[in-house]
C-alpha cells in the first residue's frame, strides 16, 4: 500500500470554495521523502491572490454555516470520524511517507487525530449559554454563544493529521469557517483530509486548504484583513511571536500551541522500570519530534545509574530505518537541518562533560537519520537542556532534593508538558501544584488525550485544544440584559 492513492491528481491542488484548482501561474512545490531525500510528489504553490480567494470563500460561507443546526455539524464530524477510521491504513502510510514516522506510529496518530472529530461531534450539541437573575434582583442576565467567525489555521509537519483535526474539529462544531495552511514539508495528509471532509458532507467554503511556500507574506496578507477573526497556530515559538504581532492591528483572537522543553522527573521512590517504560514513550513518540517530548531527564542521583543503564539498553535495541519497512522502530528526522541541529546539541553536551551511554552520532548517507541516544551526567546548563531537541536524544541530569528538582524543572522559558515518576501521593500533589507547565503527567509517559485540555504557559503559548475547553476558543459570548418582566 502507498498512501498516495488517497489523493487524485487534482487533489494535489488548492481546495477553495469546495473546488480543487491549480495555483496562480501553475506553480508547484515539491514534497520530499525524508527517508532518502528524493521527491515524492508535488502540490500547488499558492500566490497571495490565491490565499485571499480562500479567505473570500470562508467569509462567504460563514453566515449560512453559523445558522446550521448543531446536530448537522456534529453529524458531519461523526461521518468524517468513521471515514478516517475506515481508511486508517491509507492515512498512516501517507503520513509515514511524507513525514518519516513509522507506519505503526502513524496509525497511532490517525486514531488520536480522528478522535478530535468524534469528541467535537459530541460537543457540537452542547454549546449553551446561561440564564440568571441579577444579584440585586430585577433584571435577568442571558448569555448566547456565537461562532467567532472565519479562522486561519497554520499547522506544523510533525503531526500532519492531528494538529489539523484538533483545530478543524472544534471550529466545525462551533460553526466557524476556515482557511488551513499545512506545513510545506507535509501537505499531503491535510489535502486528503479536505477530500474526506467534502465526502462527509461539509458544505463548500467551510474548509479551504492552501499550500504555499510564500508563508510569511501569506500570513501577513490574511492577518491584515479585518474579515479574519481568529488565528490558531501550532509550531515554533519564534513564528508564534510573529503571528501574535501581526494580529495586533485587527485584534484577532489567538490560540498559540508553541514549543516545549518537557522535564521528566524520576524521584528516588519511583518504580524505575515503569519510569523507563514511560521514558520510552515520552521520548521516542514521533522520534522525539513532538512538542510534548521529554527533553530533560532529571533523575535523583540514587537511581540515575540504574535508570540510564536500563534506558540505554532499550534505546540501543531500537531499529532505525525507513518508516514503511516492517520491523523498523525509528524513522528519519524531517530534514538535514534537523539532523545537524540534534548532532550539534549532542556534541556540545559531550564537550560540557556528558557521557554517551548509547548512540551519539548520525550515520550519514541518504536520508535524515539520527540514532536513539542516551547521555548521562549532562550539566544542567548545557545547551541541550535549554533548547527543544526535537530528536531521539535523552540527556540525563541528576538532582539531590525535591526542591532542586522543581527548581531545575521550572528553569526554562517553556511550559508545555512535564512528567513525574514517584510513588508518594503527597509529592504527586506538590508536583502538580508547583510545576509551571500546562500539563503534568504522573507515572505516565503519554498525556495527550482528545478529551483533555492540551496547551501551555510561558513561551509555550496560550489557549487550549481538546476537551470541553477546546470549543471555547471558537466561541464568542453575547450578554443580553433583560428586564424582570
Ligand atoms: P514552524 O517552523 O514554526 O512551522 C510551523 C508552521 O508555521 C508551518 O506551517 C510553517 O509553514 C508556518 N510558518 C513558518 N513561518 C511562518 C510565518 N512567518 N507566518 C505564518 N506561518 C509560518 O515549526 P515547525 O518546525 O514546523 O514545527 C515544530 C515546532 O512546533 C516545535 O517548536 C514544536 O514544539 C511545535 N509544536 C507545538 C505543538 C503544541 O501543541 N504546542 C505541537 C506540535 C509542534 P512552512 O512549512 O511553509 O514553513
Amino acid at each position: 500500500m502507498n498512501g498516495l492513492d488517497l489523493l487524485g491528481p487534482q487533489q494535489r491542488g488548492l481546495y477553495i470554495g469546495g473546488a480543487w484548482r491549480e495555483a496562480e501561474g501553475g506553480r508547484r512545490l515539491d514534497v520530499i521523502d525524508p527517508a532518502d531525500g528524493s521527491v515524492l510528489t508535488d502540490v500547488a504553490d499558492a500566490s497571495i491572490g490565491d490565499a485571499v480567494e480562500a479567505l473570500d470563500a470562508a467569509v462567504e460561507a460563514q453566515a449560512s454555516w453559523a445558522r446550521t443546526a448543531p446536530r448537522e455539524r456534529g453529524e458531519i464530524l461523526r461521518t468524517a470520524f468513521g471515514l478516517i477510521t475506515e481508511r486508517a491504513d491509507e492515512f498512516a502510510h501517507l503520513m509515514s511517507l511524507e513525514m518519516g514516522k513509522t507506519v505503526a506510529e502513524a496509525r497511532g496518530e490517525v486514531g488520536y487525530g480522528a478522535e478530535f472529530f468524534r469528541w467535537y461531534s459530541e460537543e457540537a450539541v452542547r454549546i449553551h449559554g446561561r440564564w440568571m437573575q441579577a444579584p440585586a434582583g430585577g433584571s435577568r442576565l442571558l448569555t448566547i454563544k456565537k461562532p467567532v467567525g472565519p479562522c486561519l489555521f497554520i499547522t506544523p509537519w510533525n503531526f500532519p493529521l492531528a494538529m489539523g483535526t484538533r483545530k478543524i474539529g472544534p471550529a466545525i462544531a462551533a460553526g466557524c469557517t476556515m482557511v488551513v495552511k499545512p506545513a510545506s514539508q507535509t501537505p499531503l495528509t491535510m489535502l486528503a483530509l479536505a477530500a474526506l471532509l467534502e465526502e462527509a458532507g461539509l458544505p463548500a467554503g467551510v474548509l479551504n486548504v492552501v499550500t504555499t511556500s510564500h508563508t510569511g507574506e501569506f500570513s501577513q496578507a490574511l492577518q491584515g484583513d479585518d474579515r479574519l477573526r481568529k488565528v490558531s497556530f501550532t509550531g515554533s515559538t519564534g513564528v508564534g511571536k510573529v503571528l501574535v504581532r501581526q494580529s495586533a492591528d485587527q485584534l484577532q483572537r489567538l490560540s498559540m500551541e508553541l514549543g516545549g522543553n518537557a522535564p521528566f522527573l524520576v524521584f528516588e521512590d519511583a518504580d524505575v522500570d515503569a519510569a523507563v517504560d514511560g521514558a520510552m514513550i515520552a521520548k521516542m513518540r514521533n522520534m522525539g519530534e513532538a512538542c510534548t517530548a521529554a527533553n530533560r531527564f532529571l533523575v535523583h542521583s540514587s537511581v540515575a545509574g540504574e535508570f540510564a543503564d536500563k534506558l540505554g539498553k532499550r534505546m540501543g535495541s531500537l531499529t532505525v530505518g525507513r518508516g514503511q519497512t516492517d520491523g523498523v522502530d525509528v524513522g528519519p528526522l524531517i530534514d538535514e537541518k534537523a539532523v545537524e541541529s540534534v548532532g550539534r546539541l549532542v556534541t556540545d553536551a559531550i564537550h560540557d562533560g556528558a557521557r554517551v551511554v548509547v548512540g551519539g552520532e548520525a550515520p550519514g548517507g541518504p536520508g535524515y537519520f539520527f540514532p536513539p541516544t542516551v547521555l548521562l551526567d549532562v550539566p544542567a546548563d548545557s545547551e541541550i537542556n535549554v533548547q527543544e531537541i526535537f530528536g531521539p536524544v535523552a540527556p540525563i541530569t541528576t538532582f539531590e532534593s525535591e526542591e532542586d528538582a522543581v527548581r531545575l524543572a521550572n528553569d526554562t522559558e517553556y511550559g508545555l508538558a512535564s512528567y513525574v515518576y514517584t510513588r508518594d501521593l503527597a509529592r504527586t500533589i506538590r508536583m502538580a501544584e508547583s510545576l509551571e507547565f500546562g500539563m503534568v503527567g504522573i507515572n505516565s509517559g503519554l498525556i495527550s488525550n482528545p478529551a483533555a485540555p492540551f496547551g501551555g504557559v510561558k513561551s509555550s503559548g496560550f489557549g487550549r485544544e481538546g476537551g470541553f475547553e477546546g470549543i471555547e476558543e471558537y466561541l464568542e459570548t453575547t450578554y443580553v440584559a433583560l428586564p424582570a418582566g
